[in-house]
């Protein structure tokens, strides 16, 4: 009974093994064989522009407050029409561990993430981005999103009669 059950394992053994040769291997050879992220990868973070070209980000330092590692730093400034701008904007790369909670945090949709995770550097001074080498030319992810149609615009009608807004709810009414 016992050399059957030896038998039987080491059969066991060499069919796990026989089928995975059969298998297609899984191995990329990469850097020559590269394999596409989905688009909701967390990889290089850029920052984007209206889709009037705009730069999206009004440096209210939201992000730079969300960041658990602290690896945003950016100094705001404000151009003659009021609108709000980032002087300078900067990331540390060799500190962002890709958690993503910058862009939850933005209320422009200016800081993207994006599926691009070829930043590795020989210096590690490299991974140092300024604002000049994450401001990228379009809108990212959500191409008709501007910020300044829906914010700083002077309210004229009364609370509750905006053309997206719903009547305020009477408090009286959820006195028991
Ligand atoms: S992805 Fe996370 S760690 Fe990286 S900059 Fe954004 S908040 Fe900071
Ligand atoms: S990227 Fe977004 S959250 Fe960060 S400072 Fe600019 S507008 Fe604010």
């Amino acid at each position: 009974m016992t050399i059957f059950t030896d038998i039987k394992a080491i059969l066991l053994g060499l069919w796990t093994t026989w089928k995975h040769m059969l298998r297609r291997p899984v191995t990329i050879q990469y850097p020559e064989e590269k394999r596409q992220p989905s688009p909701r990868y967390r990889a290089r973070i850029v920052l984007t522009r209206d889709p009037d070209g705009g730069e999206r980000c009004v440096a209210c330092y939201l992000c730079s407050a969300a960041c658990p590692v602290d690896c945003i730093s950016m100094q705001s400034g404000e151009r003659e029409n009021g609108r709000r701008f980032a002087v300078w904007f900067r990331i540390n790369f060799s500190r962002c561990i890709f958690c993503g909670l910058c862009a939850e945090a933005c209320p422009t949709l200016a800081i993207q993430m994006t599926p691009d995770y070829e930043i590795c550097k020989r210096d590690i001074m490299d991974l140092l981005y300024e604002k000049e080498d994450l401001l990228i030319d379009g809108c990212g992810k959500d191409e008709s999103y501007n910020f300044y149609q829906h914010a700083g615009i002077g309210v004229a009608q009364r609370r509750g009669e905006g053309a997206e807004e719903k009547a305020p709810v009477d408090v009286r009414g959820l006195v028991p």
